[in-house]
């Protein structure tokens, strides 16, 4: 048996996987686009900046509902273990997000403890973030995972150091008179390598139990964790994208 994740744990309906299974099949590990070595990109013109290496001024801490804690170095922000989780101070529903990660340099711990971080849609469905550049974990842990849900189809990961991005299509999912309608949708693209296609979410992504069902807004705010490793981040972007409800 893998000497991480669990199977004390609810098995994920429509698999035969425990959430957070270390027996789970391993996404196949392939070198991803120019292995974290990125041009910079010129967002949208109808993107919403959240973070252009400046200032925190569209973050505040989840904690204390100020200012975010984190710190801002050069051109990225990065985690200040134990000042929580920051997001951002708009919410968003349908969105296209570019995010731009890398782990620490210097490698440390292993399995989850290493390089771990999220970015949370609508402040609940979290995509991991972690460095699993040669480092093994459970599958629907791993980086690029929808968290306790879906393994990525594949182990996209540049070296620790380097910068990763993640290009991620959002549907909300939609709850009429309190259940849901329709289901949320994600595609996400890590290091130019498509890891998830038009997954359907089971609900809200949890640690060790299945995925919650309860009707949440419309909107929620994009959260990036602290989950206490220096992970840093920059070119934060997001285009809110309207128009399939009307008409
Ligand atoms: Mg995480």
């Amino acid at each position: 048996m893998a000497s991480f994740g669990y199977q004390d744990t609810p098995i994920i309906p429509g698999t035969n996987w425990h959430v957070h299974d270390g027996a789970r099949p391993q996404p196949r590990v392939i070198k991803p686009t120019n292995l974290g070595e990125i041009a910079p990109v010129t967002p949208p013109s109808d993107a919403v900046v959240l973070f252009d290496g400046k200032h925190l001024s569209e973050w505040e801490s989840v904690k204390t509902g100020g200012p975010a804690g984190w710190k801002l170095e050069g051109d990225y922000m990065e985690v200040v273990a134990k000042t929580g989780n920051i997001r951002t101070k708009r919410k968003f529903g349908d969105i296209q997000l570019h995010v731009e990660w890398a782990a620490p340099a210097k490698v440390e711990s292993e399995s989850q403890g290493r390089g771990n971080s999220g970015v949370f849609l609508m402040g609940l469905y979290e995509i991991q973030v972690l460095d699993c550049y040669q480092n093994l974990t459970y599958p629907d842990g791993t980086t690029g995972a929808m968290y306790g849900q879906y393994p990525p189809l594949v182990n996209a990961c540049c070296p620790p150091g380097k910068w990763h991005v993640y290009d991620v299509i959002w549907k909300a999912p939609r709850f009429e008179g309190g259940k849901l309608a329709s289901p949320a949708f994600i595609t996400v693209i890590h290091n130019g390598v498509a890891i998830h296609h038009h997954v359907e979410l089971q609900g809200p992504t949890q640690h060790k139990i299945l995925a919650t069902k309860e009707p949440h807004d419309a909107a929620g705010p994009i959260i990036l964790q602290d989950h206490g490793n220096p992970v840093r981040f920059r070119n934060i972007w997001v285009r809110e994208m309207k128009g399939y409800d009307q008409g």
